[in-house]
């Protein structure tokens, strides 16, 4: 495989939107005597606009650290971090904010991150109030929100209690679109979801990124939820990217002996395909034979 194909953790492009560069994060110890540990070993990578890099690796490998890190929630050690070529590593709160027009979040759980005793109009109006957009035209956006991620029109009254985890997630993808942002980080969105509601709400992921040219940071531990999603793939383990490929690439002939682990690890519905794929990974040498 040549070297322009798999990068163990890639140069940033010149063109990128968000790019990470050699970031190392470490939390402190418990007790004084306890040494830091480092969650983040150097890891570089990029996104461009309109695209989608899928991050890949088992939990506690250090994922969301690297979601956090670009959005400012814990301090970065070394390294750099741009996002539309400006730095935005040590970025005051201020600009902070500033910028949460361009650089939005889905998280995991889709019943803690919204106020139980608010609206789902009131929890899509605050980042457009915010934002200084009068009521009457936040109500014609939240109608055009609600649209975009069909859920109806009456939703914007009711309480985040009367919906599924799904139509929750709905809105939290509504909310991150509110007021137009080019990256979206989405730490494991569909992984609270049952496996049909992870496929709709990733379609819609899709069918959005397709009207607005947004793109996204698309975490998970799952490879072929990530490899659904991506145009390319950065698999971590132990806080390190040890391959950045294509999407296609990095489940047709992964690199790395970790992104194989990866592979048989993620759940395929259909077992005799699964059964087909050990065969062919033993076949090609991929995976070493059981005595
Ligand atoms: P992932 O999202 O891949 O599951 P995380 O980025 O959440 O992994 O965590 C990576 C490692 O960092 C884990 O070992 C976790 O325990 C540790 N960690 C994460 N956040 C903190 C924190 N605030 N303080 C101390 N350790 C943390
Ligand atoms: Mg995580």
């Amino acid at each position: 495989m040549s070297a322009q194909q798999t990068n163990r953790s890639e140069e940033p492009a010149d063109d990128a939107l968000l790019a990470v560069d050699e970031l190392r994060v470490s939390f402190p110890g418990k007790g004084w005597r306890t040494p830091a540990t480092e969650v983040l070993g150097g890891v570089s990578l990029a996104v461009r606009p309109g695209e989608t890099l899928g991050l890949v690796g088992e939990s506690g490998s250090g994922k969301s650290t690297i979601g956090r890190a670009v959005l400012g929630l814990v301090p970065v050690a070394s390294g750099t971090i741009a996002f539309g070529g400006e730095r935005i590593d040590h970025l005051g709160s201020a600009r902070r904010r500033a910028m949460g027009r361009d650089l939005q979040v889905i998280f995991q759980d889709p019943y803690t991150s919204l106020n139980p005793s608010r609206t789902i109009g009131d929890a899509l109006a605050e980042p457009l109030i915010a934002q200084g957009t009068d009521v009457r035209a936040s109500r014609e956006r939240i109608a055009e929100l609600l649209r975009r991620v069909h859920l109806p029109a009456d939703a914007a009254a009711r309480l985040p209690r009367e919906f599924s985890g799904g139509q929750r997630q709905r809105v939290a993808i509504a909310r991150a679109l509110a007021i137009g942002p080019r990256l979206i980080i989405c730490d494991e969105p569909v992984s609270a979801l049952d496996l049909t509601t992870q496929r709709t709400v990733l379609d819609l992921l899709l069918e959005i990124q397709e009207t607005t040219g947004v793109a996204y940071l698309f975490i998970s531990h799952d490879l072929s939820v990530v490899r659904f999603m991506s145009h390319r793939v950065a698999v971590i383990h132990h806080g390190e990217i040890v391959e950045t490929a294509d999407a296609e690439s990095v489940t047709t002939r992964p690199h790395h002996a970790y992104t194989r682990t990866l592979l048989l690890a993620s759940p395929v519905a259909n077992v005799a395909r699964q059964r087909e794929r050990r065969a062919a990974a033993r076949e090609s040498g991929l995976l070493e034979q059981k005595p």
